[in-house]
């Protein structure tokens, strides 16, 4: 369907602000996903009444509205499926400390690593951390709810957040709290808004809620026999109230990975063997304290384990799982990239599933992620151009997604349904939940005009062809 006549309009009223040149419509075509959508305008808004006049004629015309911050999300709920225009809000990206309150005000289109940098610049700590944050936007994270590897011990965006400020899909300014630790004052909206994909709202702006920098930091890394007895021993740890910062765990394949993409070995002397890199963070008192309980655990729970002693060397352990994403596409030029949730009594039993689901489908599985609160990053590689492979991959899924759902998980811990998801939601939500999410959104964007197309219509993402292009985070 063309929007012509609204561009044209828009136009009118915005200038420059509505970009039309194909360079700039094919940009904000895709996120990190690769499934490009062409749309018909991308509109960077100056001010308030800017996004008023694009959401007013997108409700008159009925023009889809796409919000765009880092572009990064990985299922697709950034790329405008049904075109229509894109609203580019990563330009809106200012940060304020209140380093007396602990608070930080922040645009929306603030990067989350230069909210890190300036907060930690007066001593306090914003923990929610995605591997994609020199890239991925405030608004993005607030919209999908992001997480990362702190969520274990601190929470995800979410636990973070204390007010909102932007628009309804109408169009009309609202603001969901303000700037103090208490709010009790009517309905809470912002919570709402909160993983709605930009399906509710546009975010402009947030107070985040800070905490101080921990003073003392220490790292482990562990190797186990195999999957099953790494994600059992997480849980014994866990059982004796040791609380890691962060607790992230490579099976074999992810290791190999690994070690394919920095030339050097993860473990000397253990190699073909699970890891589980741990952290504590806190006072030095408190680090100290807990460091006796891990290294108790990790005698009897183990079978190697070795302390980082530098800073160099805990750089060079972090380097190692930052890069087995990427490197995973020496396996495989796609990926089914899922993450999954998995409640902790169940790890073991998930570990073998993992095993068997890579016997039955042949395809390579590498899986890693943070066992402090389940979110693991399970990767189906296969070749595209390979129909039995892809068969397999998209079976591998769907018994993936069911045997979670029915092991009391999550389909998404952090990146929430956009497109790549849509097939399973209501795998995870029964039909009263879906209708309700469904009145929700008609409640608050009665014309449809925020996002359409995602969550609630089936889209199978892997029947779509995926740009081939490398992107910034891609690694080499
Ligand atoms: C290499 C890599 C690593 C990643 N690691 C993690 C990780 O560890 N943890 C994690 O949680 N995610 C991770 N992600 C996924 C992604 O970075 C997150 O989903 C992130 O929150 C998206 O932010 P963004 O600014 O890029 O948003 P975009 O991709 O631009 O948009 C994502 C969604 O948010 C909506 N949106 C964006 N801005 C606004 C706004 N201001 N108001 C309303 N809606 C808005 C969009 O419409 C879209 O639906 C990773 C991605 C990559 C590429």
């Amino acid at each position: 369907m063309s929007f012509a006549k609204a561009t044209a309009q828009l136009r009118r009223l915005l200038g420059t602000r509505v970009a039309t040149s194909d360079d700039a419509l094919f940009r904000a075509s895709f996120d990190g996903s690769k499934l490009s959508f062409l749309p018909e305008a991308v509109i960077s808004p100056k001010t308030n009444a800017d996004i008023t006049t694009v959401l007013t004629l997108a409700n008159k015309f009925r023009v889809p509205v796409t919000v765009r911050g880092g572009g990064t999300s990985l299922t697709g709920s950034g790329s405008p499926v049904r075109g229509g225009w894109v609203l580019n809000v990563s330009k809106w990206n200012k940060i304020k400390v209140d380093a007396d309150a602990g608070l930080a005000q922040v645009q929306c289109g603030a990067i989350v690593a230069d909210v890190h940098a300036a907060v930690e610049a007066k001593g306090w700590f914003y923990p929610p951390d995605p591997a994609s944050k020199k890239y991925s936007t405030i608004g993005g994270n607030i919209a999908c709810n992001a997480g990362g590897m702190h969520g274990g011990k601190y929470g995800v965006t979410r636990d973070f957040v204390i007010a909102l400020r932007g628009f309804l899909p109408t169009g009309e300014f609202v603001e969901w709290g303000t700037a103090t630790k208490k709010f009790a004052a009517g309905f809470n909206l912002r919570d709402l808004w909160i993983g709605s994909e930009g399906m509710l709202g546009v975010v402009t702006g947030a107070v985040l809620k800070l905490v101080p920098m921990p003073a003392a930091r220490w790292t482990l890394l562990t190797a186990f026999a195999n999957e099953a007895a790494a994600l059992g021993a997480a849980r014994k740890l866990f059982r004796q109230r040791v609380q890691p910062a962060i607790c992230e765990f490579l099976d074999r394949e992810s290791v190999i990975c690994a070690e394919r993409a920095t030339g050097k070995t993860v473990f000397p002397g253990q190699a073909g063997r699970p890891v589980i890199l741990l952290e504590l963070a806190g006072s030095l008192a408190e680090v100290d304290d807990l460091k006796q309980d891990v290294l108790a655990w990790a005698q009897s729970n183990t079978v190697a384990f070795r302390e980082a002693h530098s800073r160099a060397e805990v750089e060079e352990l972090w380097e190692v799982r930052r890069k087995c994403s990427g490197a995973m596409f020496e396996l495989g030029d796609s990926k089914l990239n899922e993450d999954i949730v998995v409640p902790m009594r169940n790890y073991e039993k998930f570990a073998r599933f993992i095993t068997q689901l890579k016997r039955r489908s042949k395809l390579p599985i590498p899986t890693f992620g943070h066992l402090a609160d389940g979110n693991l990053h399970v990767n189906i590689m296969y070749h595209r151009d390979n129909p039995a492979e892809t068969k397999a991959a998209e079976a591998a899924v769907q018994q993936l997604m069911e045997t979670v759902v029915a092991l009391g998980g999550a389909i998404s811990g952090e990146h929430g349904i956009g497109l790549a998801k849509t097939p399973f939601l209501r795998l995870q939500h029964n039909p009263a939940q879906v209708r309700a999410m469904q009145a929700v959104k008609k409640a608050l964007d009665p014309r449809g005009i925020l996002n359409p197309g995602k969550m609630f219509s089936v889209v199978r993402i892997w029947k779509y062809p995926k740009l081939k292009l490398r992107l910034p985070w891609d690694h080499k």
